[in-house]
């Protein structure tokens, strides 16, 4: 189950048009992500493309 998941953030990252996840992130608005890695996460377990 953690490979599956290591699988998805390589993938995810992989498809990322911007430099750093979070430009391209659906929570990366207001409260809506508290991360410390916001704004410029290169990795990221919460990580959600924008539709
Ligand atoms: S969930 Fe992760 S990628 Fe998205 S805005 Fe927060 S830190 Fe950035």
């Amino acid at each position: 189950m953690r490979l599956f998941k290591r699988l998805r953030e390589w993938w995810l990252r992989l498809r990322c048009p911007t430099e750093f996840l979070c430009d391209n992130c659906r929570y990366d608005y207001g409260q809506a992500c508290t991360r410390r890695e916001r704004p410029n996460a290169l990795k990221c377990p919460d990580y959600t493309p924008r539709g």
